[in-house]
């Protein structure tokens, strides 16, 4: 398991008063550790885990060849480029019910979408190209010239995944399709990497509960909202913690309630340079924690490490309970700014892909989309800014994208108006009117 200091030596120029936003990510994939135990869940309720075991198909998939029209299979070999084919129907083939009879040359069989192809027939005419003819008490089909191949229309054994490959990867996302590829497999259960449990709360003097009598100075929390969003999306089991007032006490309590139940922390607020508040020194005593001024607009302060989940090893060897500390790595601590919006841009640049290692999903990289900017966008060269914009698609098809409203970093307002972000990156400078600018949409993540 590294250490701040590990990880400050591995990297060269590190310096926490200017980090860059690649240097945050890079920092944060070195800090972070996969979970380690697995659970077996059925699959109803293995949507959005991570698989734990590469998934090897038992069987192939289709088990047979089968037609892949409503049509009339036959033996391919009889098709001459420039004449009609005639052939005799001798049978039928239902999906779930095979034919099993033989078939001749100039002979076929009705066969249903799904259904397996009769042993020896390789090529199926779809229904609606032939004529059928009654001629005594024969059925007859003929099949123009021209129109077929050898083995059209057929989908051969094996096609779609062969017996012992694997279908699905251990680190990959459960998705409505690879749900629906496990149950085609007959598996009624997954093994997934347990889900993460993270722990958050806000701090701050000035912030309010749902519920409480309103006061001058005082705003509403808004922070444990978004992230509870953030994180319920992502699959995560969430530990409320509400918010903690300003004294060593309460915030000393937090942290450690936090880093026995949890194996990631968030908290909002209190890291800001110069703030007079007791949260970055409870998170110094209690942790390995590293204090950083990033290059980028909205959030700038944010606090990362690890927080041990035992006061101190004085304590933890009075109470005998040394051999919990070797146990307990403690949990990984995302402090940060308090600004609503800095809150979730950070939580999406940030500590949603240092999650996703967590929880061991493969790291995926990003898809930034293309959009043209419908106005002119001042941005200095240095830092990285992330501004809420909303993507639209233009009547030629063209994808546009506006700023929505205010980009301060306290207005949630522009921020529920946005489908994404549009990432200005670290050395960009101005955007002119009609320029192309990348975006990080939300999607699934909000
Ligand atoms: P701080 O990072 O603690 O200096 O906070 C920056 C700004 O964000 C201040 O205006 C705070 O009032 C505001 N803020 C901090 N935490 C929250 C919260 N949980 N909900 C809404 N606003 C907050
Ligand atoms: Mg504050």
């Amino acid at each position: 398991m590294n250490t701040i200091d590990t990880i400050a030596a591995q990297l060269q120029g590190y310096d926490p008063q200017a980090m860059t936003a690649d240097g945050v990510r890079d920092f944060l994939a070195r800090l972070v550790t996969p979970v380690q135990e697995t659970i077996e869940l059925p699959l109803f309720e293995a949507l959005g885990r991570v698989l734990a075991a590469d998934v090897v198909s038992p069987f192939d998939v289709p088990p047979h060849d089968n037609s892949a029209m409503d049509g009339f299979a036959f033996f391919g070999g009889q098709l001459a480029p420039d004449a009609t084919l005639d052939l005799q129907v001798v049978g039928t083939a239902l999906a779930g019910k095979a034919w099993q009879g033989s078939v001749d040359h100039g002979q076929c069989v009705k066969i249903m979408t799904g259904a397996v192809m009769p042993a020896g027939l390789d090529t199926v005419v779809p229904q609606e190209f032939v004529q059928l003819r009654r001629t005594g008490e024969h059925e007859t089909i003929t099949i123009p010239a021209g129109l077929l191949r050898m083995g059209d229309n057929r989908r051969l054994r094996g096609e779609d995944l062969a017996q012992g490959k694997a279908a699905l990867e251990e680190g990959e996302l459960l998705t409505p399709a690879r749900l629906g590829l496990a149950a085609s497999l007959g598996l009624k259960t997954l093994s997934t990497w347990r889900p993460l449990r993270v722990a958050y709360f806000s701090t701050g003097d000035e912030i309010l509960s749902l519920g409480e009598a309103p006061r001058e100075g005082a705003v509403f929390d808004s922070n444990r909202y978004t992230v509870f969003g953030l994180l319920s999306r992502l699959g995560c089991e969430v530990i409320d913690m509400g918010v903690v007032r300003d004294e060593p006490a309460r915030l000393e309590a937090a942290f450690l309630d936090a880093a026995r139940q949890a194996d990631a922390i968030i908290t909002s607020g209190g890291v800001s340079v110069g703030e007079a508040d007791y949260t970055k020194a409870m998170m110094k005593k209690l942790g390995d924690v590293a204090f950083w001024r990033i290059a980028m607009r909205p959030g700038r302060p944010m606090a990362v490490g690890r927080i041990s989940s035992i006061k101190s090893a004085v304590s933890a060897l009075s109470t005998g309970a040394a051999s919990y500390q070797n146990e307990s790595k403690g949990a990984v601590l995302f402090g940060l700014p308090g600004n609503p919006v800095a809150v979730m841009v950070t939580f999406l640049a940030f500590v949603r892909p240092a999650l996703l290692q967590m929880m061991g999903a493969r790291p995926e990289p990003e898809v930034l989309l293309k959009a043209h900017s419908v106005e002119t966008i001042r941005k200095k060269p240095g830092r990285t800014e992330y501004q809420r914009g909303r993507v639209t698609t233009a009547p030629d098809g063209s994808l546009h994208v506006r700023i929505t409203g205010s980009q301060g970093s306290g207005v949630l307002r522009s921020m529920a108006e946005a489908n994404g972000l549009i990432v200005l990156h670290h050395g960009q400078g101005n955007v002119e009117a009609g320029d192309e600018v990348d975006v990080m949409m939300f999607d699934g993540a909000i």
